[in-house]
């Protein structure tokens, strides 16, 4: 089996994770920039993570024969503080053209507040200055369907951003809509605890099609698995999927739109 993990969280997870999933098939693995376990103090705790992103952590994939890439941004549950936002996307540009990384992510909503929205607008702003693909976060549970009305409205409202070059991620049965009839990719984030089960997103693909959907892990700090993608797979198989049809999901789907940024390169088997 061969797939993509499009959205872990890899500077949270031990060396024995990487082993795993090179082991399952990974192929390679996509990392957007993330809340760091702790609110960062000031713009240098980004301006560090945005190098660990960017350096240490391909490094630590590549020992596994992992490929690494990454989204830069500060993260929704981060940006409450408009200032230091500001601070944080006016240092994004230079590491734009460092060669993992793909975009600007994971932008979104937590709590919906009004300065959430705002720096939602910059990094929009941002992406579409720098010509850059967009991958989103929305909120949790019961700010979710709002949440994503407003990302949605957000992105539409810049006629800058190409629908296809976006990806709102930790989709759920009550926004997937939402994203695909904009014209979008989704996500569904796989997640013992919160957000959606190998079965629940099984289902929605089984209701939706396969078009311009993903899986993803997360696995970041709390309770998570690195290896759902591949658990889920071997759940499609049990439901009567065929090889075929779950590499679709798990490998060409991600690898499709990953492909849009030249720098997203897999080496060659
Ligand atoms: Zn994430």
């Amino acid at each position: 089996m061969r797939y993509i993990e499009p959205h872990g969280h890899m500077v949270s997870r031990v060396t024995d994770d990487y082993v795993d999933m090179v082991t399952a098939g990974c192929q390679a693995v996509c990392e957007p920039a993330f809340w760091a376990g702790y609110d960062r103090s000031s713009v240098n705790g980004f301006h560090d993570y945005f190098c660990q992103l960017t350096d240490y952590e391909p490094k630590r994939a590549a020992k596994f024969g992992l490929p690494h890439f990454c989204w830069l941004c500060i993260n929704p549950k981060e940006s409450e503080d408009v200032k230091l936002a500001e601070e944080v996307i006016s240092l994004i540009p230079k590491f734009l053209d460092r060669s993992n990384v793909l975009g600007i992510g994971e932008i979104g909503l937590n709590k919906n507040s009004r300065n959430e929205v705002k720096v939602l607008e910059m990094h929009i702003d941002l992406a579409a200055r720098h010509n850059q693909m967009i991958l989103v976060h929305t909120p949790h549970l019961e700010d979710k369907l709002k949440g994503t009305r407003l990302i949605v409205d957000a992105l539409k409202s810049d006629t800058r951003i190409r629908p296809e070059g976006v990806i709102i991620d930790h989709v759920e049965e009550h926004t997937i809509k939402i994203a695909m009839d904009a014209g979008f990719w989704g996500g569904m984030t796989l997640y013992p605890e919160s957000k959606c089960s190998p079965a629940r997103a099984i289902d929605m693909l089984e209701n939706y099609g396969s078009e311009r959907l993903w899986l993803n892990s997360a696995c970041d700090w709390g309770v998570s698995v690195p290896l759902n993608v591949p658990y889920t797979a071997l759940e499609m198989k049990r439901r009567g999927w065929t090889a075929e049809d779950i590499d679709k999901v798990v490998y060409q789907n991600p690898l499709k739109f990953l492909n849009q940024c030249r720098k997203f390169k897999l080496p060659k088997v």
